[in-house]
């Protein structure tokens, strides 16, 4: 990961969109590598991958140069493309996952500072500079995004029709129960739940690490070290973040 404000891909999409060549090269290189993975997953030779990667990496700059392209972390816009390109089947893009769903409904600033904190690390000051923040701001602002997405992946997850009512009902008291709010016969309702419904306790431990969670499923694994900006800070704020 480089480390220079000006390298960073908000930046250099801002570039490409006053018709920076350079700047196309410079995100080509970044994230070309990445991209082929992303495309082996939905086409069988490494021939057609580097071809639907190609295609997809031009389609991405010419709608970004005619600003067309969606609100979106450069990378997971070149990967929902090149899954587009690959012709990869209703149900199996990652923007089908309810997560990814839940993350693109929130604001940009939002999705960029979560992005940039958990699934492409920059290093916090590099981030302010981009953000145009104060560091202390943008520790407030990841905050926010992450309590945000958890609300926006619950409400998508009760949606979901082929969620049955019982389970949409204990998702939706989590966090009342985690926090002993919940009634008596709520509660009991709640663990009788949890204790005969596996999917449950997978979607429960989920939310609990909702950023590993998203992380593992927009990209191949990621750099280590991604939780900087959301670990508490060591005397002012001695509450830590929830996921
Ligand atoms: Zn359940």
């Amino acid at each position: 990961m480089e480390c220079r404000s000006e390298d960073a891909d908000l930046l250099l999409v801002a570039r490409v969109r006053e018709g920076d060549v350079d700047a196309s090269l410079i995100l080509w290189r970044r994230h070309c590598e990445t991209a082929l993975t992303w495309a082996g997953k939905h086409v069988a030779g490494g021939d057609d991958a580097a071809l639907v990667v190609r295609r997809a990496f031009a389609r991405v700059m010419s709608e970004i140069a005619a600003d067309q392209d969606p609100v979106l972390p450069f990378l997971l816009y070149l990967c929902a493309t090149v899954e587009d390109e690959a012709g990869a089947a209703p149900g199996q893009k990652t923007s089908d996952l309810s997560l990814v769903r839940a993350f693109r409904k929130l604001r940009g600033s939002y999705q960029t500072v979560l992005w940039y904190t958990v699934v492409e690390p920059l290093p916090q000051a590099i981030l302010a500079v981009v953000l145009d923040r104060e560091q202390t701001d943008l520790r407030i602002h990841a905050r926010q995004a992450v309590s945000l997405l958890r609300a926006e992946w619950v409400a998508e997850t009760v949606a979901d029709r082929s969620v049955p009512d019982s389970c949409a009902w204990l998702v939706l008291r989590v966090d009342a129960y985690q926090a002993g709010m919940l009634g008596q016969l709520s509660e009991q309702r709640y663990e009788r739940h949890l204790h005969g419904c596996g999917w449950c306790v997978t979607m429960v431990d989920a939310l609990g690490h909702l950023l590993d969670v998203l992380r593992s499923v927009v990209l191949p694994p990621a750099a280590e070290g991604s939780h900087a900006l959301l670990d508490p800070e060591p005397a002012e704020e001695p509450t830590t973040t929830s996921c």
